[in-house]
Formats: structure tokens, sequence, C-alpha cells
């Protein structure tokens, strides 16, 4: 079929019966440029960089209707590049919002040797723009990026070194990007260009979801995805709906529609057939995790896992099945999703600085029996598959719970050195004021009693915890002052930030490490009552 007549056939789809243009369009027509390169070489290869764009140009000149700008400019010079899809075509976040439609920000390849989520988003974004699913872009705005790791992407290498377990391709790229940093542990520093460029698009569009597509590396299950909600229990009503309510819909729709089990994301705790009773545990809850990050801001956030030992084209399959069904349930969701969205953050009493794993709940979880492969039975060791499969009632152990809290005060407030600082609240998208002029008023401050950094480095730092407490002050501040009030949509993420002892905050990131000095206050400050002052500037 040629491409006009693929144009023809999406503007009769306004006047046809959706049935009739879904059974022309379902023959497989879709011209050699408009294939990814998974589908083209029969998936033994995934996308290299320059593929993925000549893709979204074929796809801009077989009239897809999108919008294509650059998140960032990798650390080796890459474009990365992100698309806007929706009918009609938004032309910015303002209108974007103002046509009441769910904005839907999906993510592929943040660890680049894990593949399949670029080509699934590939292959969405051909069959929303140009193919049968071109309806659902009437109710949703899709902001996509199919490759966000590019320096990472290529480079290529085998499998069996950059992921091994994977069941295939046999040559994929590497984990971190360019600059060596793993960018799933970079939401709270945001050390890499490709975290800030992701920051401020997210600013600026405010999307209501966020979508990080992954591969599991560990356990064998017998589940084709799994997936988890933000995991921070600082939870919202956006994350508490997307755990108690949305996951378990688009389980039982994978089952219905797809004829695929998913599940919860975890590992077992040990592989040993006598121990998976000792149940299923999910990862982490700190927001240097992209999808715990998000969680943390008030809206939807899902993070997709695609099983590494089913195969390419089954893990392509699965997450492309399993993101047009968020895709699908915001569309028919989307009064719930924007009433949530338009919801303020309520603050809650106070917030938890440290977390510890939460209590299980008994659930059936399939496991493959697996044999040993000489590395032993953990989580994620590597054992010899059997292909047998047993459903097995066990602990699930798959959220938090709060191990330290603090109250929430009214604002922080930052001395002008700490500049940079301030700066980085702003790419997390939180409001920081100057003060114009001096304050003088009651606050805490932080007394430090001890500074323990980690032995070993993690990310090109050595993590830094701190054990202290709050204690009166009275205080004068100059002007120049950064002011951070809790009284804002970011105001839970703000104060997680600052907050000393904070499980990941600016402290553990080495951000104040010059000013923490045992017996001595921490450089920052917090108070009750939001100073009042003229000339206070806003960003
Ligand atoms: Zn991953």
């Amino acid at each position: 079929m040629s491409l006009g007549r693929l144009g023809r056939l999406g503007r009769m789809g306004r006047i046809c019966s959706v049935l009739s243009v879904l059974s022309v369009l379902s023959v497989p027509s879709i011209a050699v440029s408009q294939q990814t390169t998974a589908e083209r070489t029969d998936y033994a290869a995934t996308s290299s960089h320059a593929d993925v764009l000549a893709f979204l140009d074929s796809l801009a000149r077989a009239g897809a209707g999108i919008r294509r700008a650059t998140l960032a400019t990798s650390p080796r010079g890459r474009e990365v590049p992100f698309t806007v899809a929706s009918r009609p075509l938004v032309d910015g976040p303002a209108e974007a919002h103002r046509s009441g439609k769910p904005v839907i920000y999906v993510q592929a390849g943040i660890h680049a040797g894990e593949v399949e989520g670029k080509e699934a988003a590939q292959m969405l974004l051909r069959d929303l723009t140009l193919g049968a699913l071109r309806p659902l872009l009437d109710s949703i705005v899709l902001i996509l990026v199919p490759i966000y790791n590019t320096d990472g992407n290529d480079g290529f290498g085998p499998a069996e070194r950059n992921r091994p377990g994977q069941n295939g391709p046999a040559v994929v790229g590497v984990r971190p990007n360019g600059q060596g940093l793993d960018l799933n542990r970079d939401y709270v520093k945001q050390e890499a260009p490709e975290t800030r460029g992701a920051a401020a698009i997210i600013a600026a569009w405010d999307p209501d979801l966020f979508v990080d597509l992954h591969t599991t590396n560990g356990s064998y299950h017998g589940y084709a995805l799994t997936y988890a909600p933000g995991l921070n229990p600082n939870s919202t009503p956006a994350n508490d709906w997307t755990r108690d309510r949305m996951l378990p819909e688009l389980r039982k729709r994978m089952r219905e529609r797809h004829q695929r089990e998913v599940f919860w994301y975890g590992n077992f705790r040990n592989q040993h057939p006598d121990s998976l009773i000792l149940g299923w545990e999910t990862y982490d809850p700190r927001p240097r995790f992209g999808t715990n990050w998000f969680g943390m801001r008030g809206r939807v956030s899902i993070l997709s896992e695609a099983y590494s030992n089913a195969d390419f084209r089954a893990r392509v399959g699965a997450t492309y099945e399993f993101v047009l069904e968020i895709l699908r349930l915001a569309a028919t969701e989307r009064a719930t999703i924007r009433g949530l969205a338009d919801r303020a953050v309520p603050l809650p009493d106070s917030l938890t600085l440290r977390s510890e794993l939460g209590q299980a709940r008994l659930e059936d979880v399939i496991a493959e029996i697996t044999q040993p492969a000489g590395e032993g039975a953990g989580s994620f060791s590597r054992r010899r598959r059997t292909g047998v499969y047993r459903t097995i009632r066990m602990p699930v152990f798959d959220r938090f719970q709060p191990a330290r809290r603090e109250a929430i005060p009214a604002a922080y407030l930052l001395p002008p050195e700490h500049a940079p600082l301030a700066q980085l609240l702003r790419g997390h998208g939180v409001r920081v004021a100057r003060l114009g002029a001096g304050w003088e008023g009651p606050t805490e401050g932080f007394r430090v009693d001890s500074v323990i950094a980690a032995t070993g480095a993690f990310e090109g730092h050595r993590e830094v915890r701190v054990e202290g407490r709050w204690q009166p002050r009275a205080t004068s501040v100059t002007a120049g002052w950064f002011l951070v009030s809790t009284s804002q949509r970011l105001g839970l993420l703000a104060a997680y930030l600052l907050e000393p002892a904070s499980e990941d905050g600016f402290v553990t990131w080495n951000l104040f490490d010059r000013d923490l000095r045992r017996g001595r206050d921490a450089p920052v400050l917090r108070t009750r009552q939001l100073p009042t002052v003229r000339g206070t500037e806003l960003p």
C-alpha cells in the first residue's frame, strides 16, 4: 500500500466506522522505511541512534504529523530526540493542558542495553500516527522519548558482555551514558544532560503520566513483564490510585486482551526451588530512580520491566501492548487522571525521610523451577532453566513504610553561596524565591551529630548520611538568601531533597559536604512561618 493511500485512509477514519478502517489497516502493509530495525531484521538486531532518527524522519515524510524537538545533547554530542503526538497536534504545554487530554510521557532506553522499549516506542508512534491506532490520539497527548540514552545505545557490543542473561538480540548497547553515569540513579543530583533535559520537559509540560521502559536482570519467573508504581512512602493520591486501581486493571487487560501474565516488579529472595516460598521482593524507594522521583510529584508513574529471559520479539510485543493499554486506560480514565493531577498534593503532617521494607501480603507468584549453574541461588543469580513453572503462594514485599519522619515546615532557607543548589531545585521544577531584604524570625537549625561517608564510590560519589536534629534558633538572614516554600505542588519533594537526614537528598550526593561538621549546624534552615519580605523575587 502506498503512503498516500495510508494518508487517505487516515482521513477516512473520521467518517468510516472504526472497525472497517481497522480491518483494512491491519493488513501488514507498512512501507520498509516505516519498519523499525527490529522488524526489518526479523528481530535479529536493534536500532542504532541513526536508525531511530531516520525512522522519525520517515514518519514525518509520510505525514505522521508529529512535532519533534531535542531533549538534550548527550555528553558525546548525540541528539536525544523527543516527539509530541496528538490529534489535533498541540503546539505546546499550554494548549496540551487546555485540551483536557491526559499528557503522557513515555521514555525508552535509559539503560541502553535494554532495547525492546526503544523498538516498541517507535512501532507505537508509527501505529498511532499512520496506522490503526490513530483514533487513540484524539484522546491523549503523547510525549515520546524513543532513545533516551543515545551514547549508551551506540556503545554496541556483544550481548554476553553488555547484557549477560538477556535473551537477544546478539549485539546491544551499554547501561551508562557517555559520561559513565547510570541515568536511572541521576534524578536527584541531575548531573547528566539527559536528566536535566528530561526534567526541563517535565517541568514545562507537567505530564499526568510518566512511563519508563526497562528489562529485568534477575529472577526466573513466569511473567511477560513486571511493573511498579512510585515506591517512595511519601505517596500521593495519584500514586495510590496507580498502585491500587490502574496497575491491577492493566494486569487484567493484559491477560484478557493479550493473553500475557504480568505482575508487580520484584525478585525471589532465594531461587532455590525449596526456598521460593521465602518471598518476592521489590527494589528501592529512593527518588534517584526515575519512577520514584516522578511518583513524588503527584502524578501517575509506572515502571515497566520486560522479562529478560523472554526472546526479543516477545519482549517488544509485551512492552508494546503494555504501553498501549496504559494509553488506552489513560484515555478512558482521563477525568480521573486529570482530577488527580489538578488536585494539590496534600502536604501530610510529616515527611518520611527514611524507609524500610513494609509488611508483606500473601499472593500467588509464578516461578520457573531452576537448577544450580555455579552462581548460587540469590535473587539475581543465573541458573539453569527447566521450563517447568509453578504457582506458589508466598509473601510479596512490594512497598515501603516510614522508618524516620520529620515535621514539614512552612519553608526552608538556603544561604546565597548555595546558588547552585537553588538552581538544581529549579531544575526539579521547584519554585525558589530570593529574599529582596533581610528577615529576622524564629527558625530551626539542624545540629549535626555525625557525618558518615560511604566507604565505596557510587556513581562518582561517596554517599553521605548525617545524624542530628533540628533545634530552635533565632536567626536573621540577609537579602539574597533563597526561600523554598513547602506550600507548592512540589513542596514534598523539595523538603525531601533539603532535609539533611534524608536518605536520598542533597546531603546524600555530597552537595553540602563543605558545610557539614560534627557539632555544627547544617547550612539549610527551616521555619514554621513563611517569611514575607518585600522585594522577594520569584524565578
Ligand atoms: Zn533498566
